[in-house]
């Protein structure tokens, strides 16, 4: 057992992790990163929105990020599953300035350079390490972890937890969770070969399919490999009896758009499977202990908020945490409340858009093209990211919400006729076989 201290602990070493350290380097603070993987390692989440550069400029990752060689980012496209409609998201046409691309990566080379630069910036990061048990002292933490060396004991002031969803560590903040507005939902996933793309630039947009329960999506993660999920209810999986494989085939056979763009697919990974995955935590912050990333929330990743809200939160936490430790003070009540609303604040931005997106009468306003009354660059900054609402996306945002809930009542969108089967067959103009 050895007993050393640090200013901050920070447990988990995705982007959450990795920003929150980096942040608190910034700050001065003595952090110690806990990851309890060996990395690289596989993650979920490959594509990131604009919004995220600035938080990545602001720890000082991006040239890093920029020069690793990922596939630009430029847009985002939704498809109708009978190839009927489409819409493109075009990010440079977005109302905010800097919003014009990200980037899609491929998580386990994306998260062990972000670990990697919080190291350089003077974290120290133990691997394959673990925290099994958290305590609250008088004036911090004790921390019980288990790594290559065996079990050791830390003692620190701040602790901010970055475990993502997948974690076995517990608290009684954790298990308090605010009513989700989702029904439970599941991804069936793989990355394939042979995924038709668009030549050019819009060749690195992420695809979204709408599928009858649920959607698809595609997401260029290098020059060959596409990664594919199927995300559907928990309640359709079921009624179909099916194992994960043969309902993702199924759902594939079923939409003329999907079966146009994976006729050439070929898995190369397993099938995996992650479910009930939308929930948010109540409060998200305690005197001394901050949750950020995955660990404080997630709500569906139609829109790729996960990484972005990720790297957001972390900042703002770490920051929180920098500012009352240079004071010698605890969080007080008051910036725990203001930190859990600002992170909710950012996350129901993209709640509000997912639930437009999963309602049949507000797709149809999302996927028309000519929405009238400039409310297209303001949807365009949101799906880019921009949460923070300003006067001018707010009233667009507000604005379009209201057309949704009118569409259930008056269709002022009209949907388009279906397609015939066969003319979604056909490779659209730009796209390359392969
Ligand atoms: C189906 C699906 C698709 C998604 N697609 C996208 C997308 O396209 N774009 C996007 O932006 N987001 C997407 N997401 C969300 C994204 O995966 C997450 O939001 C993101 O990974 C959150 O980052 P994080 O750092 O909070 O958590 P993670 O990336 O999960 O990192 C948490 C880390 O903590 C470590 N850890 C856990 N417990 C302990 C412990 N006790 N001790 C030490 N270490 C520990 C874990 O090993 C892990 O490395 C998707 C999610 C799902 C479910």
């Amino acid at each position: 057992m050895d007993t050393v201290e640090y200013d901050l602990l920070v447990i988990g070493g995705g982007p959450a992790g990795s920003c929150a350290a980096a942040t608190a380097r910034q700050h001065g603070l003595r952090t110690l990163v806990v990851e309890k993987c060996a990395f690289p390692r596989f993650r979920l989440g490959e594509s990131l929105l604009p919004a995220g550069n600035r938080v990545l400029q602001q720890i000082g990752v991006w040239p890093k990020v920029e020069a690793a060689g990922f596939v630009p980012k430029y847009g985002a496209e939704f498809h109708r599953s009978d190839g009927s409609g489409e819409k493109k998201v075009v990010f440079s046409r977005s109302l905010i300035p800097g919003l014009d691309r990200a980037f899609q990566v491929e998580r386990a080379k994306f998260d062990s350079l972000l670990l990697e630069h919080a190291r350089e910036c003077g974290a120290e990061v133990r691997m394959e390490t673990a925290v099994t048990s958290l305590e609250a002292t008088a004036d911090g933490h004790r921390a019980n972890l288990v790594g290559p060396a065996g079990a050791s004991t830390v003692r620190v002031p701040w602790v901010i937890d970055a475990t993502g969803r997948e974690s076995a560590l517990t608290s009684e903040q954790k298990r308090t969770l605010d009513p989700s507005p989702f029904p439970k939902r599941m991804a069936i996933y793989s990355h394939f070969h042979g995924v038709a793309r668009a030549a050019g630039p819009e060749g690195g947009n992420i695809l979204v399919v709408r599928l009858e329960h649920g959607w698809c999506w595609l997401i260029p993660i290098d020059a060959e490999r596409t990664s594919v999920g199927i995300v559907t209810s928990v309640q359709a999986f079921r009624a179909a009896g099916a194992s994960p494989q043969v309902y993702f085939e199924g759902a594939v056979a079923g939409s003329p758009k999907l079966r146009q763009l994976l006729r050439r697919a070929v898995p190369v990974l397993g099938f995996q499977v992650t479910s009930d995955y939308s929930y948010f935590r109540r409060d998200l912050a305690q005197e001394r202990l901050v949750l950020v990333g995955d660990a404080a929330g997630f709500f569906d990743p139609i829109f790729s908020s996960g990484v972005y809200l990720a790297l957001s939160s972390a900042r703002l936490a770490a920051e929180l945490v920098g500012r009352a430790h240079a004071a010698g003070r605890p969080l007080t009540a008051r910036e725990q409340r203001r930190y859990t609303r600002a992170v909710k604040r950012h996350a129901g931005v993209f709640q509000r858009l997912i639930a437009a997106f999963y309602d049949d009468d507000a797709f149809d306003v999302f996927m028309c093209e000519e929405i009238p009354w400039d409310l297209k660059p303001g949807l365009t900054s949101i799906v880019a990211g921009h949460a923070d609402l300003t006067w001018p996306l707010w009233w667009r945002y507000n604005v379009f919400l209201t057309v949704c809930r009118l569409q259930r009542y008056w269709k002022i969108v009209k949907r388009p006729v279906p397609a015939a089967e066969n003319s979604a067959d056909q490779a659209l103009p730009g796209q390359a076989a392969h």
